[in-house]
């Protein structure tokens, strides 16, 4: 295998039918930075139908060519067909790397097709770097515990497969190039040899309380809680900042809060305006799972490693900062009333 024979990164396009999912754009947007930097093309890579108004995009995000493939077995997700029409995809145009999101169904077949392709898949990278000197991508990911960056190539084989974590990356387009290229693929999967089948579609009833990936504001609550008693006061600073309750992982632990409040490296990634941290000592598990234009924290300890991360570190029992912070936050609003 010579790995010059191997061009171009693919990003796969999850969609269901009506809307590409965020991960997607992300990726597509990130990619766009890496192949600038290494000459590759950029392509979208489309199994089944998708309105044109999301391939426009699509678009949006820079990329030079779609891959759309049709044929039978996309009407829902299944590995199977998925993962078969990315092995004959791979096999007739060697890309260099194929991209895919680490959501459920991504995580499901992008080592499946890895392993039918006999090559590696890296999983849940937190950053990508390109290695000139070997002309291998860098997946850069925390790992034994959050206590080292790994920096995890695949150095002989190609292509290179990765997922990443949905929110990983910004979403920020630079813009639709003129002209791409449309590839057009029929690859039909017999859909008896589907292995899974599709009974029916129930969606997650989520609570919104429970959707904090964009909240514009998060008070984190930590391990420093004493008990779920104490809770209250922290739910009361996040409705009158308009924001919502995220905590560490200890706390759902603890049976305190869901999993789906979880920040970090195995919880959710968080992009927010303000971040609140309370009694949260900064392990890079917790902290890598944050984007926020302003971090606020506050600690007992005037050396916890959260003060190395936030814009403003309060050093301070946490309850009484709480409260302290909710007066305020209430005088704040009975001025303007007054007004
Ligand atoms: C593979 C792996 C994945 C992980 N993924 C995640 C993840 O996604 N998210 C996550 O959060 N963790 C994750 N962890 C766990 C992570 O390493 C830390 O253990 C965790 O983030 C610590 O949570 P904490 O800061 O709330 O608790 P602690 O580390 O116990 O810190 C508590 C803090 O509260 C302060 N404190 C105590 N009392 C008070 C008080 N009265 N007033 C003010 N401050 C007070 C203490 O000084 C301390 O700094 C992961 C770990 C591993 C190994």
């Amino acid at each position: 295998m010579q790995k010059s024979d191997y061009r171009n990164m693919w990003v796969y396009i999850e969609h269901d039918g009506k809307t590409a999912a965020p991960v997607a754009l992300e990726l597509c947007c990130e990619l766009r930075r890496l192949c600038d930097t290494t000459g590759d093309r950029l392509y979208a890579v489309i199994l089944g139908e998708l309105p044109a108004s999301e391939t426009d995009r699509i678009r949006e995000c820079g990329i030079d060519g779609i891959i759309q493939v049709r044929g039978t077995g996309y009407e829902y997700f299944n590995t199977d067909a998925y993962a078969n029409a990315f092995t004959v995809l791979s096999r007739k145009y060697n890309p260099s790397a194929i991209f895919v999101g680490g959501s459920i169904n991504g995580r499901d077949f992008a080592p499946r097709f890895a392993v039918q392709l006999n090559t590696g898949c890296t999983s849940d990278a937190m950053q990508l770097e390109y290695d000139p000197e070997t002309g291998d991508i860098q997946f850069i990911e925390p790992a034994v515990g959050g206590k080292i960056m790994a920096v995890i190539t695949v150095p002989e084989l190609r292509p290179q497969v990765g997922t990443i974590r949905p929110g990983t990356f910004r979403y920020a387009p630079t813009g639709a190039k003129p002209e791409i290229e449309l590839i057009e693929e029929e690859i039909s999967f017999d859909p008896d040899a589907i292995r899974c089948r599709h009974i029916d579609f129930i969606p997650d009833e989520m609570d919104p309380e429970m959707d904090i990936a964009n909240a514009d504001c998060i008070v984190c609550v930590g391990n420093g809680l004493k008990d779920s008693e104490h809770l209250e006061r922290y739910r009361k600073l996040a409705k009158l900042l308009g924001g919502k309750i995220g905590c560490t992982r200890p706390l759902f632990d603890r049976g305190i809060l869901p999993y789906k409040l979880q920040i970090g490296q195995s919880g959710v990634m968080v992009k927010t305006k303000l971040y609140l941290s309370f009694g949260v000592s900064g392990a890079v598990n917790h902290t890598a799972g944050i984007d926020a234009d302003l971090f606020i924290a506050v600690d007992k300890n005037p050396d916890a490693q959260i003060f190395n991360y936030c814009d403003y570190g309060i050093v301070g029992d946490m309850d009484e900062v709480c409260d302290e912070m909710i007066e305020l936050l209430k005088a704040r609003e009975a001025q303007r009333a007054s007004i």
